[in-house]
């Protein structure tokens, strides 16, 4: 959280770069905290009270999808993870059919390594309900159990809003894409309200549309283990940006870091990454795969971002190494000389 709240400080702080040239259009900035996070919407050249009332609109929009998506309070989709883990019937608001069926379809292209249904492996490990993570290592023997009965989205039939599946161990987590779809609903409502010129962040992780004035919107990357900036890149058009890293919640025992982006055929958080960036025009496939290419890790990231149709990732492995494909190579600008860390990968299109 902390993280994420200096990831967000550090990239208005490059915006109010940008926003120090006199001007006349000031970007009208609105923040509220959701998912866990803050939540700003960066608008340029918009008239105060449209602001103002398209982004009320979208702050309500964010509450109401976090109180139906939320895997552990009471509500639908807990209540939903409820009947399945009975071997019984359950049902799911149309409104959420369609995250569903995204996060399905995003679990299939990534092999799996992006699992909405692992939800009971993560409470494991304590990373559910933006409760503190437990701070000591889960019992081996319940994760090997859990390994054993392997929920998949390839268990789960979907029949209109009915849901069933024959594995008791299914449980819906959609930690790990729920801002992007959010983003992706606001972008939407941004755009039926006529603004064409916007930013929707999400503690770091956002979409961008249009431009800054006669200038592209230029987003800051977080270094994932020093303050500050690793690298800017810039946007103009339509673009989401999201970073999956070890340094969002994790815990350490004995020296070694456990994170919360844990790995469906282990059970264990996935070691040998550090952070991933990836760009997608938009936001919901962008933050599948910024989490699914994490769990790939410096050996597999470039074949399951080609069957994602990912075509720009940046992945820091935990040596140091930055491994990044040409097209990402030449749309991003680092603070410093990185090119004895670089690793350059066959072209990804
Ligand atoms: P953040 O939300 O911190 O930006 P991610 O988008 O990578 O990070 O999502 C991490 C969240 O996704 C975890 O907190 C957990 O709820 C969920 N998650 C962890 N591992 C996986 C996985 N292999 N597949 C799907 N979701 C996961
Ligand atoms: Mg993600």
């Amino acid at each position: 959280m902390t993280g994420k709240l200096s990831r967000l400080a550090c990239l208005l702080l490059i915006l109010g770069i940008i926003g120090c040239e006199p001007q006349k259009h000031p970007v009208h900035h609105d923040q509220f905290f959701a998912f866990g996070t803050l939540i700003d919407v960066s608008l340029y050249d918009v008239e105060q009270p449209l602001a103002e009332s398209v982004c009320r609109q979208i702050e309500q929009d964010f509450m109401a999808m976090h109180a139906s998506w939320h895997a552990w309070q009471p509500g639908p989709l807990a209540s939903l993870n409820r009947d399945l883990s009975d071997l019984e019937a359950g049902s799911i608001e149309s409104s959420t059919l369609p995250l569903l069926m995204e996060a399905h379809r995003l679990s299939r292209l990534s092999s799996g390594l992006f699992n909405p249904v692992m939800g009971n492996l993560i409470a494991l490990w304590g990373f559910h309900d933006n409760a503190l993570p437990l701070g000591t290592l889960p019992d081996s023997a319940a994760i090997s159990e859990f390994i054993a009965q392997a929920p998949s989205i390839n268990d789960i039939k979907i029949d209109g809003t009915r849901i069933t599946s024959k594995n008791p161990s299914i449980a819906y987590d959609l930690g790990g894409i729920a801002k992007g779809y959010a983003i992706d609903r606001a972008i939407d409502r941004l755009r039926e309200a006529g603004i064409h010129n916007a930013i929707v962040n999400a503690g770091g992780d956002l979409r961008a549309i249009g431009q800054h004035g006669e200038r592209p919107w230029r987003i800051g990357i977080r270094h994932p283990r020093e303050n500050g900036i690793l690298a800017s890149i810039e946007i103009s058009g339509d673009d989401s940006v999201f970073t999956s890293g070890d340094y969002e919640r994790y815990f350490e025992v004995d020296g070694k870091r456990y994170h919360h982006i844990i790995d469906p055929r282990t059970g264990y958080p996935a070691m040998e990454t550090t952070s991933v960036t990836v760009i997608h025009d938009n936001a919901v496939t962008a933050d599948a795969a910024a989490t699914a290419l994490f769990i790939a890790g410096p050996d597999q990231w470039w074949s399951i971002a080609k069957s994602m149709g990912i075509r720009y990732v940046m992945l820091i492995d935990t040596h140091g190494t930055i491994h990044i494909n040409p097209a990402m190579q030449s749309r991003i600008h680092f603070e410093s000389a990185v090119n004895a860390n670089l690793s350059l990968s066959a072209p990804l299109q």
